[in-house]
């Protein structure tokens, strides 16, 4: 582009020859771009974000490499290794979702072309405060970010400035008895106890809803919990726990991805835990023994189904489901 303008202007005026000449010059220490092809839309996004935050950045004067790196590495996704040249792990990157390829090339430019180094401080609501948060991990947290939408707009702010205020959603934690009795209306119900189950309800678009449910982890070893949204793994979400108190709030890669990992959270009983996941306008809602834990973005298309999800061994007891619509 700018030698395009160049090219033009030299033909109205001599003097531009010297600035040309200096141009010139500077293309010969200009740094080298080579882009794997995979990498490319992520790159050409962060220029673009960048733009949309007043900077201009095109990687001409310092080049860029990004490439694969085959060594099996689960610490590191990627690194900077200065220079502008980045390595990418091919088996991790072939497991993440849009939004987490696009996350880890700019938490890499991040370091590269923004000279960020980590920040593993955290919001108000123990979500990361940065994309940049990388290692050393503190034991008691996990590298899993939520890059989706309102959550993606303030990271990459945060990304290009650092002072960039606490959001608005990482205050958001509306009580469990913000909704009033009288304004659930029943639609299913049932107080046998089961070790798996599964149930369609059906509802308007704009309804707003809420699933509840007792779960015992009893004698599964691992993770018990509900799987809502959908059937396919991939564009369903996921609200389990652990005998240890770890909550994992996870989607498939056909949505956000794994949103939160929590551990040791002292919300979490021996015996029954009540889950509830409320739809509230464009939020979900998820509570556990009526204590808000964490909210998430309704998507576009979901189905209106929801079942037991657990790991292979041993059987949880379920009891109490109960779907109430959420009258206004
Ligand atoms: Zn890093």
């Amino acid at each position: 582009m700018i030698f395009e303008q160049v090219q033009h202007f030299i033909f109205r005026s001599f003097l531009i020859v010297i600035i040309l000449s200096g141009l010139t010059c500077q293309k010969e220490q200009m740094g080298t771009i080579d882009i794997h092809p995979k990498f490319q839309i992520y790159v050409d996004r962060f220029v673009q974000e960048a733009a949309q935050r007043g900077h201009l950045i095109d990687f001409s004067d310092t080049g860029l490499k990004i490439e694969f790196r085959n060594a099996v590495d689960v610490e590191t996704g990627g690194v900077c290794r200065g220079n502008h040249h980045i390595e990418i792990e091919k088996f991790y990157w072939e497991d993440l979702t849009d939004a987490d390829k696009e996350g880890l090339i700019f938490h890499e430019l991040g370091h590269c072309e923004l000279n960020r180094r980590h920040r593993n401080d955290t919001l108000p609501n123990g979500e990361w405060s940065s994309r940049m948060r990388g290692s050393p991990i503190p034991e008691e947290l996990s590298a899993v970010i939520n890059y989706s939408g309102v959550r993606r707009e303030y990271y990459i702010d945060e990304l290009f400035d650092e002072a960039t205020p606490v959001p608005d959603w990482a205050t958001y934690a509306p009580a469990y008895g913000e909704i009033a009795n009288r304004q659930r209306e029943q639609i299913f119900f049932t107080d046998s106890t089961f070790t798996n189950f599964r149930k369609n309800f059906i509802l308007d678009k704009e309804d707003d809803f809420e699933i509840e449910l007792e779960v015992d982890i009893y004698q599964s070893l691992s993770y018990v919990g509900i799987q809502f949204g959908g059937s396919i793994f991939e564009s369903s979400f996921r609200i389990v726990y652990t005998g240890y108190g770890k909550i994992i709030i996870d989607s498939g890669k056909n949505l956000y991805g794994t949103m939160r990992d929590i551990s040791n959270s002292p919300v979490i009983k021996s015996g029954f835990n009540k889950l509830t996941l409320r739809k509230e306008g464009d939020r979900f809602l998820v509570y556990i023994n009526e204590q808000f834990i964490y909210w998430y973005e309704v998507p576009e298309f979901y189905s209106r189904v929801v079942e037991s999800f657990k790991s292979r061994e041993g059987d949880p007891q379920y009891r109490n489901l109960v779907i109430n619509k959420i009258n206004p």
